[in-house]
């Protein structure tokens, strides 16, 4: 095993102590061996952003590991992991919440799915705006994706060193599934996930209340 993943690992979960972020580890254009190190180390959730390479991946590694789906999801892709995906992170459409209602459905199982909110200064980053997601709740939008299991958000930070704008991105996310929390009207959606941070940002998020930090660099080095 090389002994940078496994330090590389152990520093992370030492920064995560006593807070309520988990790693999850992005493997992302990794290949297999270097991802049965963290998988050695006791890891079995992953975070892959494309479903080729998912697929790929899931065919060639241990049958016990979680994949997560954290980058854009084309609909026409939905298909070919419904069966088996077990957190897509970045639904950031209506659209998109349709096809895997009706996939979910086909395979009669629910999908567990983040919502990915729009909180960057970029606008090429996807996801729905706050004001659009607190209309689509209030007009009854989970009630019609009954397989599907809305269990939080997901937010990426504008890419920049300026630390304070994007505590002030996470802070805005975090008090977004605060509020959100409060609704009890649906039995499918459930506030308890809040997947943001990334390397270069994870300290920030964790602090800010991040469940789930996403970080692949930071483990596997650079891409
Ligand atoms: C690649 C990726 C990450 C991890 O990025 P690192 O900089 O390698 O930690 C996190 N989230 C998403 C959506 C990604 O595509």
């Amino acid at each position: 095993m090389s002994s940078s993943t496994k330090k590389n690992l152990e520093a992370i979960e030492k920064a995560l102590e006593c807070s309520a972020s988990r790693l999850l580890p992005v493997s992302k254009t990794f290949p297999v061996s270097r991802i049965m190190e963290a998988y050695e180390a006791g890891y079995r959730d992953f975070g892959e952003n494309r479903v080729q390479e998912i697929i790929e991946k899931k065919a060639q590694m241990p049958e016990d590991i979680r994949w997560h789906l954290i980058g854009q999801l084309q609909t026409n892709k939905v298909k070919y992991v419904a069966d088996f995906i077990f957190l897509i992170h970045s639904v950031d459409s209506e659209k998109l919440l349709a096809e895997i209602e009706k996939q979910a459905s086909k395979h009669e199982r629910q999908i567990s799915v983040l919502l990915q909110v729009h909180i960057a200064e970029e606008e090429t980053k996807s996801g729905w705006d706050a004001g659009e997601l607190r209309s689509w709740l209030a007009a009854g939008g989970p009630s019609r994706f009954p397989h599907v299991l809305f269990k939080g958000l997901m937010g990426m930070a504008t890419n920049t060193d300026d630390m304070e704008l994007v505590r002030g991105e996470f802070r805005g996310l975090a008090n977004l599934k605060k509020e959100f929390s409060e609704n009890q009207e649906y039995p499918n959606f459930k506030m308890e996930e809040l997947s943001m941070g990334m390397s270069s940002d994870f300290q920030v998020a964790m602090e800010e209340g991040s469940t789930m930090v996403r970080m692949g660099s930071a483990i596997f080095g650079g891409r």
